[in-house]
Protein backbone atom coordinates (compact mmCIF):
# COMPACT_ATOMS: atom_id res chain seq x y z
CA UNK A 1 0.00 0.00 0.00
CA UNK A 2 1.51 3.45 -0.91
CA UNK A 3 1.47 5.78 2.28
CA UNK A 4 1.45 9.15 1.88
CA UNK A 5 2.68 11.88 4.09
CA UNK A 6 0.53 15.49 4.69
CA UNK A 7 2.36 18.27 5.89
CA UNK A 8 0.28 19.14 8.89
CA UNK A 9 1.41 22.23 10.25
CA UNK A 10 -0.99 24.54 9.03
CA UNK A 11 -4.04 24.74 6.70
CA UNK A 12 -5.92 22.31 4.63
CA UNK A 13 -4.61 19.24 4.96
CA UNK A 14 -7.70 17.14 6.46
CA UNK A 15 -9.15 17.26 2.62
CA UNK A 16 -5.99 16.03 1.11
CA UNK A 17 -6.03 12.99 3.39
CA UNK A 18 -9.57 12.00 3.08
CA UNK A 19 -9.66 12.25 -1.00
CA UNK A 20 -6.02 9.96 -0.74
CA UNK A 21 -7.85 7.41 1.87
CA UNK A 22 -10.98 7.57 -0.47
CA UNK A 23 -8.56 5.72 -2.91
CA UNK A 24 -7.36 3.48 -0.84
CA UNK A 25 -3.79 5.13 0.11
CA UNK A 26 -2.62 5.17 3.60
CA UNK A 27 -1.91 8.86 5.05
CA UNK A 28 0.35 9.88 7.86
CA UNK A 29 0.73 13.74 8.89
CA UNK A 30 3.79 14.99 9.53
CA UNK A 31 3.43 17.87 12.36
CA UNK A 32 6.74 17.02 14.38
CA UNK A 33 10.23 16.42 13.22
CA UNK A 34 10.10 12.64 14.84
CA UNK A 35 7.47 12.59 12.41
CA UNK A 36 9.97 12.28 9.50
CA UNK A 37 11.32 9.22 11.05
CA UNK A 38 8.05 7.08 9.56
CA UNK A 39 8.66 5.68 6.30
CA UNK A 40 6.70 7.16 3.33
CA UNK A 41 6.54 7.13 -0.49
CA UNK A 42 5.02 10.58 -1.24
CA UNK A 43 4.45 14.38 0.07
CA UNK A 44 1.48 16.82 0.17
CA UNK A 45 2.42 20.46 0.42
CA UNK A 46 -1.45 21.40 1.05
CA UNK A 47 -2.87 24.97 1.07
CA UNK A 48 -2.84 27.57 4.08
CA UNK A 49 -0.75 30.53 5.00
CA UNK A 50 3.11 29.95 3.15
CA UNK A 51 4.75 32.44 5.40
CA UNK A 52 3.56 30.54 8.60
CA UNK A 53 4.25 27.27 6.92
CA UNK A 54 7.45 28.02 6.28
CA UNK A 55 8.07 29.97 9.58
CA UNK A 56 7.21 26.49 11.64
CA UNK A 57 9.03 24.53 9.03
CA UNK A 58 12.29 26.21 10.40
CA UNK A 59 10.52 26.20 13.64
CA UNK A 60 10.10 22.73 14.23
CA UNK A 61 13.45 21.54 12.54
CA UNK A 62 11.52 20.04 9.87
CA UNK A 63 13.02 22.03 6.85
CA UNK A 64 16.37 20.65 5.80
CA UNK A 65 14.89 17.29 6.05
CA UNK A 66 11.92 17.71 3.93
CA UNK A 67 13.94 19.78 1.43
CA UNK A 68 17.25 16.78 1.51
CA UNK A 69 14.05 14.13 0.70
CA UNK A 70 12.18 16.39 -2.08
CA UNK A 71 15.71 16.89 -3.68
CA UNK A 72 16.72 12.82 -3.84
CA UNK A 73 13.41 12.37 -5.48
CA UNK A 74 10.24 11.72 -3.61
CA UNK A 75 7.13 12.34 -5.31
CA UNK A 76 5.25 15.57 -4.45
CA UNK A 77 1.94 17.09 -4.80
CA UNK A 78 1.76 20.54 -3.78
CA UNK A 79 -1.38 22.69 -3.90
CA UNK A 80 -1.55 26.64 -3.60
CA UNK A 81 0.83 27.51 -0.53
CA UNK A 82 2.60 24.23 -1.16
CA UNK A 83 3.73 25.62 -4.63
CA UNK A 84 4.54 28.68 -2.98
CA UNK A 85 7.03 26.59 -0.90
CA UNK A 86 8.70 25.02 -3.60
CA UNK A 87 9.17 27.97 -5.92
CA UNK A 88 12.59 29.12 -6.58
CA UNK A 89 11.81 32.62 -6.99
CA UNK A 90 8.53 34.69 -5.71
CA UNK A 91 8.02 38.18 -7.49
CA UNK A 92 6.42 39.79 -4.86
CA UNK A 93 7.42 38.43 -1.54
CA UNK A 94 11.29 38.65 0.17
CA UNK A 95 11.01 34.86 1.40
CA UNK A 96 12.32 32.22 -0.34
CA UNK A 97 12.05 28.06 0.93
CA UNK A 98 12.50 24.57 -0.75
CA UNK A 99 13.27 26.81 -3.70
CA UNK A 100 13.23 23.30 -5.52
CA UNK A 101 10.90 23.87 -8.70
CA UNK A 102 12.66 25.92 -11.12
CA UNK A 103 9.36 28.72 -11.39
CA UNK A 104 8.55 32.15 -10.73
CA UNK A 105 5.29 32.46 -8.31
CA UNK A 106 3.20 35.45 -7.86
CA UNK A 107 1.81 35.45 -4.28
CA UNK A 108 -2.05 36.52 -3.89
CA UNK A 109 -1.64 36.86 -7.61
CA UNK A 110 -5.26 37.69 -8.13
CA UNK A 111 -5.61 40.65 -5.33
CA UNK A 112 -7.08 40.72 -2.41
CA UNK A 113 -11.03 40.99 -3.13
CA UNK A 114 -11.17 38.91 -6.37
CA UNK A 115 -9.03 36.08 -4.84
CA UNK A 116 -11.06 33.57 -4.89
CA UNK A 117 -12.92 32.17 -7.89
CA UNK A 118 -13.52 28.91 -9.62
CA UNK A 119 -13.13 27.95 -12.81
CA UNK A 120 -13.28 24.89 -15.12
CA UNK A 121 -9.93 24.66 -16.75
CA UNK A 122 -8.36 21.90 -18.78
CA UNK A 123 -5.23 19.85 -17.54
CA UNK A 124 -2.79 17.86 -19.27
CA UNK A 125 -3.16 14.08 -18.78
CA UNK A 126 -6.63 14.66 -17.31
CA UNK A 127 -8.67 17.00 -19.71
CA UNK A 128 -11.63 19.28 -18.08
CA UNK A 129 -11.18 19.40 -14.20
CA UNK A 130 -12.85 21.76 -11.98
CA UNK A 131 -10.39 24.44 -10.34
CA UNK A 132 -10.73 26.15 -6.90
CA UNK A 133 -8.75 29.13 -6.29
CA UNK A 134 -8.37 30.40 -3.21
CA UNK A 135 -5.98 33.78 -3.06
CA UNK A 136 -4.22 32.11 -4.97
CA UNK A 137 -0.66 32.86 -6.54
CA UNK A 138 0.08 31.71 -10.14
CA UNK A 139 3.19 31.07 -11.48
CA UNK A 140 4.69 34.05 -13.57
CA UNK A 141 7.60 32.38 -15.50
CA UNK A 142 8.83 28.90 -15.77
CA UNK A 143 12.45 27.26 -16.75
CA UNK A 144 12.55 25.25 -19.94
CA UNK A 145 12.63 21.86 -18.70
CA UNK A 146 9.13 22.62 -16.33
CA UNK A 147 6.13 20.88 -17.89
CA UNK A 148 3.19 23.45 -17.61
CA UNK A 149 -0.08 21.36 -16.89
CA UNK A 150 -2.86 24.05 -17.16
CA UNK A 151 -2.80 27.98 -17.66
CA UNK A 152 -6.35 29.79 -16.55
CA UNK A 153 -6.90 33.05 -18.19
CA UNK A 154 -2.82 33.74 -20.42
CA UNK A 155 -1.74 32.38 -16.21
CA UNK A 156 0.10 29.19 -15.93
CA UNK A 157 -1.57 27.42 -12.78
CA UNK A 158 -0.28 23.66 -12.94
CA UNK A 159 3.70 22.50 -13.72
CA UNK A 160 5.53 19.23 -13.22
CA UNK A 161 8.74 19.17 -12.90
CA UNK A 162 10.24 15.80 -12.48
CA UNK A 163 8.71 14.67 -8.98
CA UNK A 164 7.20 18.08 -8.04
CA UNK A 165 3.44 18.58 -9.18
CA UNK A 166 2.32 21.97 -8.32
CA UNK A 167 -1.14 23.85 -8.58
CA UNK A 168 -2.48 26.64 -7.63
CA UNK A 169 -5.56 25.66 -6.97
CA UNK A 170 -6.99 23.32 -4.49
CA UNK A 171 -8.06 20.04 -5.86
CA UNK A 172 -8.82 18.37 -2.13
CA UNK A 173 -11.70 20.36 -2.23
CA UNK A 174 -12.98 20.28 -5.63
CA UNK A 175 -14.87 16.72 -5.34
CA UNK A 176 -13.10 14.85 -8.10
CA UNK A 177 -10.21 12.79 -7.46
CA UNK A 178 -8.10 12.58 -10.58
CA UNK A 179 -5.16 14.96 -9.61
CA UNK A 180 -5.13 12.91 -6.91
CA UNK A 181 -4.97 9.81 -8.90
CA UNK A 182 -2.92 10.72 -10.94
CA UNK A 183 0.02 11.51 -8.07
CA UNK A 184 -0.56 8.36 -6.78
CA UNK A 185 0.37 6.92 -10.26
CA UNK A 186 2.87 8.24 -10.01
CA UNK A 187 4.27 6.53 -6.95
CA UNK A 188 3.61 3.21 -7.75
N1 LIG B 1 -2.35 33.33 -0.04
C1 LIG B 1 -1.66 32.20 0.52
C2 LIG B 1 -0.15 32.44 0.59
O1 LIG B 1 0.33 33.34 0.01
C3 LIG B 1 -1.94 30.95 -0.28
C4 LIG B 1 -3.44 30.67 -0.27
C5 LIG B 1 -3.79 29.22 -0.29
O2 LIG B 1 -2.99 28.34 -0.03
N2 LIG B 1 -5.06 28.96 -0.53
O3 LIG B 1 0.53 31.71 1.25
Amino acid sequence: MRRVAVLAVQGAFIEHEKMLRSLGAETIELRKKSDLEQEFDGLILPGGESTVQGKLLRELGMYDILKEKIEAGLPVLATCAGLILLAQELTNDENRYFATLPVSVKRNAYGRQLGSFHCDGSMKGIGVYPMEFIRAPYIESVSPEVDVLAEVDGHIVAVKYKNQTALAFHPELSGDARVHEMFLRQIR
